[in-house]
């Protein structure tokens, strides 16, 4: 066996300067310069947030719900062009297969998720890796990323399929006012991460750490995406548009990997640093979600103003006062609505794929891997 340790053998250079050495030990990033002299890493010194041992080292591994989150996203890989879209551009192009309802639905709904996917991929990269100081978080940060870019380009292939307006659609998260309202919120909580002199450590900067992390895994992805996949897969059930249906299964499933994923890192953090859950903060928590749940009302009433087979803007309602009670229970929190009955509860069996045809059986693919691989 190949030996490679040298524990602890003192360098006969000259140690670096002891202020440098202060800002080795507060290294965040994994960026900073790399200390030569510390000790090694062991599993007690890791902590989500603040934390001051080496985030380039994977291993010893601290949370095994990280990793495991990050071999599930990998285990479920799949690409948009994968699925065919004939039916759905044949139902778009006939005159009579779709109300004009529907296709204002299907479009708003197109319209929101479009944008979302980006605004999602560039929170993860841009304000919670900086601050996320967990190697194997940042191992799921990372799949997490290319899933949103691989939704992103579902969109992409959709407008493309169905010949839309791309201008039309990648523009609503700026010119629907209820699509707006919905994206503007969310990026109030992310703006100030992206400040370069943001820094976690302080309880107020933690408290916004975690209510960025709830904007974005709890509300964003875990509530408005939500009522989205429940109107494209009402459709799918009455086997319209069962092409983009499809794609957002596999949207949905990676999407409550994800959900899981920001619910365990917040409990985590709050597990770690219970001094940042005060009551108070609780409460903002929990007026978040209500607030959540009224922006996505307003985005219903204006998605089906008149509502069609099996689909409104009321049912919609009461399914975010479903799922809202749903996440602050995940929180450990007090619900926010009334007990609610899931008016969606077929939306459980679409979460589950494996009761549903599996693409990978129906569908030829080849993935290229190491053996494949060819080099001409
Ligand atoms: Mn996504
Ligand atoms: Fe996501």
């Amino acid at each position: 066996m190949l030996d490679w340790s040298e524990p602890a053998a003192p360098s006969r250079r000259m140690p670096p300067p002891k202020v440098a050495q202060t800002a080795v030990a507060a290294d965040q990033t994994g960026l900073g310069t790399i200390d030569r002299s510390g000790g090694r890493v062991s599993v007690d010194d890791k902590r989500m947030i603040n934390c001051r041992a080496d985030v380039n080292q994977l291993l010893p591994l601290k949370y095994k719900w990280a990793w495991e989150k990050y071999l599930a996203g990998c285990n479920n890989h799949w690409m948009p062009t994968e699925v065919s879209m004939q039916a759905d551009i044949a139902l778009w192009k006939s005159r009579d297969g779709l109300t004009e309802d529907e296709r204002r639905a299907i479009k708003r709904n197109l319209g929101f998720f479009a944008a979302s996917e980006s605004l999602v991929a560039n929170n993860i990269v841009l304000a919670i890796y900086r601050h996320l100081t967990n190697p194997e978080c940042r191992q799921y940060l990372l799949r997490q990323s290319f899933e949103e870019a691989v939704h992103t380009h579902t969109f992409q292939y959709i407008v493309e399929s169905l010949g839309l307006d791309e201008g039309e659609l990648f523009n609503m998260y700026r010119e629907v006012p209820s699509i707006t309202d919905k994206a503007a919120w969310a990026l109030k909580h992310t703006q100030h991460l992206d400040d370069p002199d943001f820094r976690t450590g302080t309880p107020e900067a933690d408290q916004a750490f975690l209510r960025d992390l709830v904007a974005f895994y709890v509300i964003f992805e875990g509530m408005w995406f939500y009522t989205g996949f429940a109107q494209i897969l009402s459709l799918g059930r009455r086997n319209k548009m069962v092409g983009i249906a499809e794609q957002y299964q596999y949207i949905l499933r990676d999407e409550s990997i994800h959900l899981n994923f920001g619910i365990d890192v917040i409990n985590q953090i709050k597990i770690e640093n219970p001094h940042l859950w005060t009551k108070a903060f609780q409460d903002e928590v929990r007026a978040m979600v209500r607030e959540a749940a009224e922006l996505e009302a307003a985005y219903g009433l204006d998605t089906m103003p008149r509502g069609f087979l099996g689909l409104n803007a009321a049912l919609c309602e009461s399914y975010m006062h479903f799922i809202a009670n749903r996440r602050c229970a995940q929180l450990g929190l007090q619900r926010v609505f009334d007990e609610t009955e899931n008016p969606f509860p077929w939306m459980s069996e679409a979460m589950d794929l494996k009761k549903e045809k599996n693409f990978f059986e129906t569908r030829v693919i080849e993935y290229q891997n190491g053996g494949a691989l060819s080099w001409e």
